[in-house]
């Protein structure tokens, strides 16, 4: 059995767990150790199960329990050498062999699964999505997207189950009084993060390829809402001749509490 959920997913903290019958691995840990294992409780995941953490990038949304997590269960950690070095100084002294680097491209094996990891366009070191290859089926993770580039497309066309970014209203970020300009211009450019309408081209491309489960994450709090995400996603399928729940399932990941639980196999 294949299982997916998102624990925590927004501007404030990630981490998601794809599941096998022979171990787990945990995505970006955004959260304290502390409330990454309440919510893998709360999902009735068992983190005795994880064998890997895999980090997308150093920024504190995705690694704020790196270091505790890794510490307390004995739990290597993948990353690029760009974000080892971005996070090294927030994770704390980790074990030697639990600091594994990865490279972009290079596909590595870990019990039954084949992990591809990506470059995204995002402005941090040396940042990367995940695609999952599991025996007959596929998961891929793309969030923190400037822009849906012609190497993530390749990367994530023809997952089964992709968890992609859908940040932003453009129209309501632009007239955010909080934001300055300066952090507008970083969201809104080619190394920030996925609009609404962004993502849900993305979603149409993913859907045309073979995608069955769509979950839109990485909400920004102030600059869009469920309701905009899904809408506007559900509106660009329905256009391209889509139908939600016949082809293709859409859920928004939920910022402070577990997604729905796919079970994809
Ligand atoms: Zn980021
Ligand atoms: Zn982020």
């Amino acid at each position: 059995m294949i299982t997916f959920c998102t624990l925590f997913s927004g501007s404030s903290g990630n981490a998601a767990v794809l599941c096998t019958d022979e171990g787990a691995v945990l995505i970006d840990c955004g959260m304290s150790g502390k409330q990454i294992l309440a919510a893998m409780a709360a999902a009735r995941l068992n983190p005795g199960d994880l064998k890997a953490l895999l980090v997308t990038h150093e920024h504190s949304d995705h690694v704020k329990g790196v270091g505790v997590i890794s510490r307390k269960l004995d739990l290597p950690v993948y990353a690029t050498e760009g974000t080892w070095q971005g996070m090294e100084a927030s994770t704390g002294p980790l074990k030697e062999e639990n600091r594994v680097v990865i490279t972009p491209g290079e596909s590595f094996f870990l019990q039954n699964m084949e992990i591809a990891p990506f470059s995204i366009p995002h402005d941090a070191a040396e940042p990367v999505g995940y695609r999952f290859y599991l025996p007959g089926h596929s998961v891929a993770v793309a969030t923190d997207l400037g822009y849906f580039s012609q190497t993530v497309r390749d990367a994530v066309l023809g997952a089964e189950l992709v968890l992609l970014e859908s940040n932003h209203d453009p129209e309501l970020l632009r007239h955010n009084p909080n934001y300055p300009a300066a952090l507008k211009n970083r969201i809104l450019g080619k190394k920030g993060h996925l609009s609404n309408e962004s993502g849900a081209g993305a979603a149409v491309e993913l859907a045309q390829n073979g995608a069955r489960h769509l979950l839109l994450g990485h909400l920004s709090r102030e600059n869009n809402t469920p309701d905009m995400a899904y809408q506007t996603t559900r509106d660009a399928l329905e256009t391209a001749g889509a139908e939600i729940g016949r082809d293709v399932t859409l859920r928004v990941a939920a910022r402070d509490s577990v997604s729905a639980l796919y079970t994809i196999a």
